[in-house]
């Protein structure tokens, strides 16, 4: 079990059986879009013996483990054409909420599988074309032996609180009125702790102290593992880059701006500060 808070159902290191399982998950992709099964009253992930039944084809497949008992597949599929009209494909976001929790955590993980092995088909020291290495999500080069593994970059998402307010900013890439937290990847040789502090000056110019963890989440457009933390303010003027941030300010618990949809950590963590 990998996180008991994310993962109520699901099983990522059982071993795979091979049954003909007419209740086998398939969590299959297309250009970034995942496939589900139309239904009136709700959205379904496809879950039948062999997908090929439906018109897929079927580029990459790889076993991720079990939901109550079934196997789960994560899968790339070649087309969209073809396939059954009582099956269609939706953003992985919009996937959220229509769904259990932990279903939509697992498709984030297919996703993210499904994403790696289409990005690492050749050796990155040779260019040779990689093998899978049975049994762990690895490939490896027949040509030079470097072995790769599914890439996760870490992101430090941070609540920065000032008395009786937290910090909000406009990101440019946002729609019109959502406001959240400050965030950006870690770089090679930072602690997490230095990598907010570092985020938090380059995009609104105050220091923060006191930076502790809050939670993580794994967030897989494409490969992100989001870790929050909470800080305090310490000095500073509000100061927005004009680039990544675009306005950015102090809110009060009364009067907040719109935000984050609950899928996301940065959400959780406004949450957190709404309740204390
Ligand atoms: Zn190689």
């Amino acid at each position: 079990m990998i996180n008991s808070g994310l993962y109520k159902r699901y099983e990522d290191k059982a071993p795979y059986t091979c049954t003909k399982d007419s209740l086998t998950w398939w969590f299959a992709f297309n250009d970034s879009k995942i496939l589900i099964q139309n239904s009136k009253s709700e959205i379904l992930i496809p879950q039948f013996e062999d997908l090929a039944t439906i018109g897929c084809e079927i580029s990459s497949k790889h076993y991720i483990g079990k939901i109550e008992g079934h196997n789960c597949f994560a899968v790339a599929l070649r087309s969209k054409k073809g396939i059954d009209e009582h099956f269609s494909f939706i953003p992985l976001k919009a996937l959220y909420s229509s769904v259990d929790d932990d279903i939509f955590f697992i498709s984030t993980k297919a996703s993210q599988i499904v994403h790696w092995d289409a990005t690492h088909k050749f050796c990155g020291r040779c260019g040779h074309t990689t093998n899978e290495l049975e049994n762990q999500n690895a490939k490896v080069c027949p040509n030079c032996g470097f072995i790769s593994y599914p890439v996760i970059s870490p992101a430090v998402i941070t609540a920065i609180l000032k008395d009786d307010k937290i910090l909000l900013a406009h990101n440019a890439n946002f729609t019109k009125n959502m406001y959240s937290l400050i965030a950006g990847f870690v770089e090679p040789g930072e602690t997490l702790e230095e990598a907010a502090q570092r985020e938090i000056m380059e995009e609104v110019g105050i220091k923060v102290k006191n930076v502790k963890y809050f939670g993580s989440q794994p967030w897989p457009f494409p490969n992100s593992l989001m870790l929050g933390f909470t800080a305090e303010y310490e000095s500073g003027d509000v100061q927005v880059d004009g680039v990544e941030i675009l306005k950015a300010d102090w809110f009060t618990k009364d009067n907040m701006p719109e935000i984050p949809q609950k899928v996301s950590i940065a959400r959780r963590i406004i949450d957190w500060y709404l309740n204390i």
